[in-house]
């Protein structure tokens, strides 16, 4: 009898892990007492000698072992991811996670790290390295599980750090699943999971062996962690939520754009970080750009995601649903017109919430202001450019951005005055391994991915002559 991943990672108590969208129970999962982690932590430490003297080529040929395992195990782990997190097999959901992981670990793995000279004349000679931290303390949300864990991971084990993962208690079957596959291509100890709830996120935040924590989620917990953290000096990352705006400018075409503003807003059924979450259009195409966005949304189905017509989802839990219909209902209630959802099956079995797009909305509304996290747009109506960029920078995150035109020249123009770690230009969410990823103002500090998003996982060090 061949042993699936579901066997070898769950535990026969623990809590009980449903589907969200069936409310089927999948597995319990295992929890990590604190003696446990502070266990972990040893073991980390000591791998972590032997790991950091390895040659770099070699932890790259590892990394790529990796790769190469989770391509052999990819559709077990995308439909275990489905199942827990609730996300569609098919679209920009649990398939494509997995390849995510894929690329992320090759790129970590391919970019080449070289010492920099920096000073090399008559006064002297200076170099650049980058050596490894030690043991970095990795914690994520359950938003995109799986790829996030690689984010953390990849870059910092290629810089010869050893990681503990902490996965949210909401997906821990898919992290523990990945990190499973992973290990069976790289040596003990280098990457342990603990899994359990946010108290044990804080205990690793305050371990004195962790000497990095990389931490995506919310701002609130983010600001915890760097209190916590700084009793111990920890070098952090931290990818925080957003609450993206996307300018559309006078000149777009709105037929052309509608789709990829679709899945800018609704890519994993709204529930992305960087994702579109405020969208502002001029008066003059207004009505154009609605109803070519609702005709998209009409068109896409929502249910099960292991049903492979569904290209959106359940929200993943019951929390996460209320805080959008809260948000929806009280546009509504303020008199936003509603062009399409907003009108949950209350009878449903998952936490489904309906693909919702919301027009004349007042521009200082909760659901423009707030990160609701979900499958809802609201679609501001402007007729000053500069009160448009005005009201995209008026919020206190920043992560992404984007603005839409047939006039990339001017369209650049504008992205120059927004303020988020990225801006699009006629596509927003688009991330890259090669290129470097992080927040402006609370939505975070440092950089993932790309040769920045290995320096951040190591500690630079000067030789001088
Ligand atoms: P949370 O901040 O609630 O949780 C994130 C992780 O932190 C979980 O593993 C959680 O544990 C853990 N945690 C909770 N309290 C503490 C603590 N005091 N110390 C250490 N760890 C702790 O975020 P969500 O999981 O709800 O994720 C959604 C949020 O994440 C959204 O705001 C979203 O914008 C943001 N996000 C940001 C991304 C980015 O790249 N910038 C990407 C994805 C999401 P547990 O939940 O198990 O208790």
């Amino acid at each position: 009898m061949t042993t699936t991943l579901l066997d070898q990672i769950q535990s026969a108590d623990g809590p009980e892990i449903l589907d969200p969208a069936t409310g089927e129970f999948i597995a319990r999962a295992p929890q990590t007492s604190a003696a446990d982690l502070d266990d972990a932590v040893a073991c980390a430490v000591r791998a972590q000698v032997s790991w950091a003297a390895t040659p770099d080529p070699e932890r790259q040929s590892a990394l790529h072992a990796a790769a190469d395992a989770v391509e052999a195990h990819a559709e077990e782990l995308a439909q275990l991811l489905s199942r827990e997190q609730g996300k569609p097999l098919n679209g920009p959901n649990a398939r494509f996670e997995v390849g995510a992981c894929v690329a992320w670990l090759r790129t970590a793995a391919s970019i080449p790290v070289e010492p920099e000279v920096l000073l090399d004349d008559e006064s002297g000679h200076a170099e650049l390295h980058y050596r490894p931290l030690g043991v970095v303390g990795a914690i994520g949300p359950w938003n995109w599980p799986m790829m996030i864990s690689v984010w953390q991971i990849a870059p910092s084990l290629r810089m010869g750090n050893t990681v503990v993962i902490k996965p949210s208690e909401y997906t821990p079957l898919s992290v523990l699943a990945l990190v499973k596959v992973l290990n069976s291509a790289l040596p003990a100890d280098v990457l342990i999971a603990v899994p359990g709830d946010g108290s044990l996120g804080k205990q690793l935040t305050e371990h004195a062996d962790i000497a990095k924590i990389m931490f995506t989620g919310s701002v609130t917990t983010g600001k915890a962690i760097i209190k916590t953290a700084a009793d111990t000096m920890k070098r952090m990352t931290m990818e925080l939520g957003g609450n993206d705006a996307g300018i559309v400018l006078d000149d777009a075409d709105p037929a052309a754009i509608a789709e990829d503003l679709f899945w800018g807003a609704f890519i994993n059924t709204g529930q992305t970080c960087a994702a579109l979450k405020r969208l502002y259009v001029p008066d003059s195409i207004y009505e154009e750009v609605c109803q070519a966005l609702t005709e998209v949304a009409a068109k896409m189905p929502m249910g099960i995601g292991l049903e492979e017509q569904n290209v959106l989802g359940p929200l993943q839990n019951a929390k996460q649903r209320d805080i959008v219909a809260r948000l929806v209902d009280a546009a509504k209630d303020s008199g936003a017109r509603v062009l399409i959802g907003a009108d949950p099956d209350d009878d449903a079995a998952g936490f489904f919430y309906p693909a919702t797009l919301v027009a004349d909305i007042d521009p200082q509304n909760p659901l423009v202001t707030e990160e609701q996290f979900g499958p809802a747009l609201p679609i501001i109506r402007y007729t000053d450019l500069d009160q448009a960029i005005e009201w995209a920078n008026g919020l206190e995150v920043g992560l992404g951005s984007s603005v839409w035109s047939s006039d990339v020249a001017r369209a650049t123009e504008v992205a120059a005055r927004l303020q988020a770690g990225t801006t699009w230009i006629n596509k927003h969410g688009a991330i890259d391994p090669r290129v470097p990823f992080g927040g402006a103002k609370q939505s975070g500090f440092g950089l993932e991915f790309g040769l920045q998003g290995l320096k951040e996982v190591a500690q630079p060090h000067v030789i001088q002559r």
